[in-house]
């Protein structure tokens, strides 16, 4: 595995727990990057998630979340805070509630469990909301995980499963005309069966993969920033307009995020944490008076269709599991448990919609690259 982010390390885990011998190689610390920058927000309804397969997956994802979770805290003895008591999408004026109905209705359609609050409902569930809130819809099924405690969780998991999980500053794929040989690091090649390029952000820039299995991957910028608020204060993930805002237990109000495709700069910038807080105080004037305590910003995997890139290339051992741009977090246990079936049974059927060969051989450059 070359990449130690959340979808690395759950691959890994899940790879071990089916007995296989794995190795995780990294040139940063594990678990940082996009894995730990992000808001962990379990929500593809919320999220508008409008391509038919990726929803799918999604929906596996959060269904599987529960038990992946509690195998990871079995394993490592970190509990990584998986809160499904839904997420709430607050709306500010007539057409926006009207919007929130249609998708309601849409929802429910597809046995979503949603509701729709009207103003007192809204205010009943999340106090902190500013009066002029219009109403809001709440999706049962959605919520949130500590990313950063998951994945502390996961490293212990790794760990005790019997990973091994490497650092280095140079780390290269070697391969044949055919296939896969190994990995090459600062401290030597190691012979491998099976690599998988779980890189994220940087997917594209890994050193000795062959020009037909460089999935067209480019980094998308999210900056945050977190309160202090009271414990309990906000009790579910909340939209508001222009903003997202997540609780975590000890007492954080999560801020998020912005979404600027500016390469690999991994600056906050007074505009974008401005954008953000201006947001979050609109929607909810209480907030006004708490202490910012952090500020962040991390580089969410893109792919010019939005989709991730997952599976076999047609370098014979060599996958692919990137490119999960707003929805890595979510989709960490059904990638993992799709490309552990995958790497076992060399049945790439079910992951025939997110294959690399979708792009054809002519990758877009970067520049025709454009993103909603
Ligand atoms: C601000 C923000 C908010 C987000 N909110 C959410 C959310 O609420 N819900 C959700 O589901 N998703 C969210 N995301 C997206 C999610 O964080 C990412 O999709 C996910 O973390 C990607 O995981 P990853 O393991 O692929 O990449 P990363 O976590 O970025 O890990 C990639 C790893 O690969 C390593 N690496 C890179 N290149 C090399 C190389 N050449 N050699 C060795 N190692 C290498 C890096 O050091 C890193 O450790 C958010 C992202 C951001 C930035």
């Amino acid at each position: 595995m070359i990449g130690a982010g959340l979808i690395g390390l759950s691959l890994a885990f899940e790879l071990a727990e089916r007995g296989a011998a794995v190795r995780v190689f990294d040139r940063a610390e594990p678990a940082r990057a996009a894995s730990w920058a992000g808001a962990g927000m379990l929500a593809p309804y919320t999220e508008r998630i409008t391509n038919d397969a990726l929803l799918t997956l999604c929906e596996a994802s959060l269904r599987e979340y529960p038990a992946f979770v509690r195998r990871v805290a079995d394993a490592s003895g970190v509990d990584p805070h998986l809160r499904l008591e839904g997420v709430l999408y607050a709306a500010f004026g007539p057409e926006e509630f009207a919007n929130l109905r249609q998708q309601s209705a849409s929802l429910q359609s597809r046995a979503v469990a949603c509701e729709v609050l009207d103003r007192a409902g809204a205010l009943a569930a999340e106090p902190w909301l500013s009066p002029s809130v219009a109403g809001a819809l709440l999706k049962r099924q959605e919520g949130f995980v500590d990313n950063r405690r998951f994945g502390r969780a996961l490293v212990a998991a790794c760990n005790a499963r019997g990973v091994r999980i490497e650092r280095s500053d140079s780390i290269a794929l070697e391969c044949d005309s055919r296939r896969v040989l190994g990995v090459r690091t600062g401290g030597g090649f190691i012979a491998c069966d099976v690599v998988v390029n779980a890189c994220g952000a940087w997917a594209a820039g890994l050193e000795g993969v062959p020009a037909a299995c460089v999935p067209p991957v480019e980094p998308i910028k999210g900056q945050m920033v977190a309160l202090s608020v009271p414990i309990g204060f906000a009790r579910r993930a909340t939209w508001v307009p222009g903003a997202y805002l997540v609780p975590r237990e000890d007492g954080r109000l999560l801020i998020g995020a912005t979404v600027e495709p500016s390469g690999f700069d991994e600056r906050t910038t007074a505009a974008g944490i401005h954008a953000l807080l201006h947001s979050a105080v609109d929607a909810a004037p209480a907030l006004g008076s708490f202490t910012v305590t952090e500020s962040w910003a991390g580089l969410r995997p893109g792919t010019p269709d939005g989709l991730p890139v997952l599976g076999a290339t047609v370098l014979e051992g060599f996958f692919l599991a990137t490119g999960h741009y707003r929805n890595g977090i979510l989709l960490a246990p059904a990638t993992a448990r799709s490309i552990a079936d995958a790497v076992e049974t060399g049945n790439c059927a079910p992951l025939a919609p997110f294959a690399l060969g979708r792009f054809g051989t002519e990758r877009p450059a970067a520049s025709r690259i454009t993103y909603a």
